[in-house]
């Protein structure tokens, strides 16, 4: 008899309100793909950017990026996993929001022991976005600058201790003083309450008036400008998300002006879409946290059934860390 599984569904963009739970068939793995079974499954922003409309999907669609859990069968051509296996993944496409899937095996990897599967689904696809940004993005060097939004969210906690174990003058912005204060306990060296300060000045001011090498900005709308003003002469701004909305439409000229500054904007899914590439940023991540270096912090957890109250908690800005829906 065909197995089903919990999945979360939205049928229509919209609100939280939109996220709805369906019993759906799973079937056999086919070539290159595995049957896995959720232990747990991180929230992350994109997430929202899906459901809203931001980034446009064929409708009705399965939602959710990244999990942790157990292979249960393995299809042709898969070597790197084995039935019993514990595995992680940050992978497209969107349908880890449920108990059990099947889905291509390139991105998922295998979990070590001394992880958990909480840790692991909190941490896949915002610690390799941190690895990627840090190491592949324009490779920074201990005493580089970076100025990082949102610091002690999901990415920007891990970026916080990613950044003091190689040696990286990390400047965080956050929304309250609690989160710049957990911020700095992270590995900041200092954390701007964005929505009191003026931070662009407060940035200068730290810097000595020569602005930071790179600014990592996952707000976009409310902050690219302040973002720009921040760098210094032929510094490098990486866009790299829009929680306060998209950015809009700008003149080219304006990075001339400003200092020869350069402009990129990445995707993690470029990153992960080679295998080879995608096993070894997991396995960079997984020395991170084994090492002690980086520790997942997990803010808040949710029934997989509560799918709806974790969207709106991550969108009003209430979450600190990674969040997780438990199954
Ligand atoms: P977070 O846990 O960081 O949550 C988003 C945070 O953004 C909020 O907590 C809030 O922090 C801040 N924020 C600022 N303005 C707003 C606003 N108007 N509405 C809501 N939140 C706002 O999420 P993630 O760790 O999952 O992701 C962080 C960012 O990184 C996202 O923008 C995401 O899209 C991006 N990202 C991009 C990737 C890529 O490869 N391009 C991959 C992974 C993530 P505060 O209250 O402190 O302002």
């Amino acid at each position: 008899m065909m197995q089903t599984a919990r999945t979360v569904i939205f049928e229509q963009v919209g609100g939280p309100d939109v996220l709805e739970i369906q019993e759906r068939p799973v079937g056999e793995p086919g070539p290159g793909e595995v049957r896995i079974a959720h232990r747990a499954c991180g929230l992350n922003f994109i997430d929202v950017y899906q459901r809203s409309g931001l980034y446009p999907m064929d409708l009705p669609h399965a939602l959710g990026m990244e999990a942790a859990g157990v292979i249960e069968a393995v299809g042709d051509g898969v070597t790197h996993l084995r039935e019993g296996d514990r595995a992680v993944y940050a992978a497209t496409p969107p349908g880890a929001y449920c108990d059990m899937r099947v889905m291509p095996a390139a991105q998922v990897c295998p979990l070590p022991d001394d992880i958990s599967f909480e840790e692991g689904a909190a941490m896949m696809l915002q610690g390799m976005t941190v690895e990627y940004l840090f190491h592949r993005t324009t490779p920074l060097q201990p005493g580089d600058s970076v100025l990082f939004h949102a610091a002690a969210g999901g990415v920007g906690l891990i970026a916080c201790q990613w950044a003091r174990s190689e040696g990286i003058t990390l400047i965080g912005t956050a929304g309250t003083d609690e989160k710049c204060a957990l911020a700095v306990k992270n590995g900041a060296t200092h954390c701007v309450n964005y929505r009191t300060e003026d931070w662009p000045k407060r940035v200068r001011e730290v810097t000595q008036g020569r602005g930071v090498d790179v600014v990592m900005d996952s707000v976009g709308k409310d902050t690219f400008d302040g973002s720009l003003a921040s760098l210094k002469p032929l510094g490098m701004m990486i866009s790299f998300g829009n929680a306060s909305g998209p950015v809009p439409p700008f003149n080219l000229g304006v990075l001339g002006q400003m200092g020869s500054l350069k402009l990129t904007r990445p995707s993690l899914f470029t990153h992960i879409a080679d295998h080879e590439t995608c096993q070894s940023m997991a396995r960079h991540l997984f020395d991170k946290v084994q090492a002690k270096d980086v520790e997942i912090h997990i803010g808040q957890r949710f029934a997989l059934e509560h799918v709806v109250e974790a969207h709106r908690a991550l969108e009003a800005r209430e979450t600190t860390g990674s969040t997780i829906l438990t199954i």
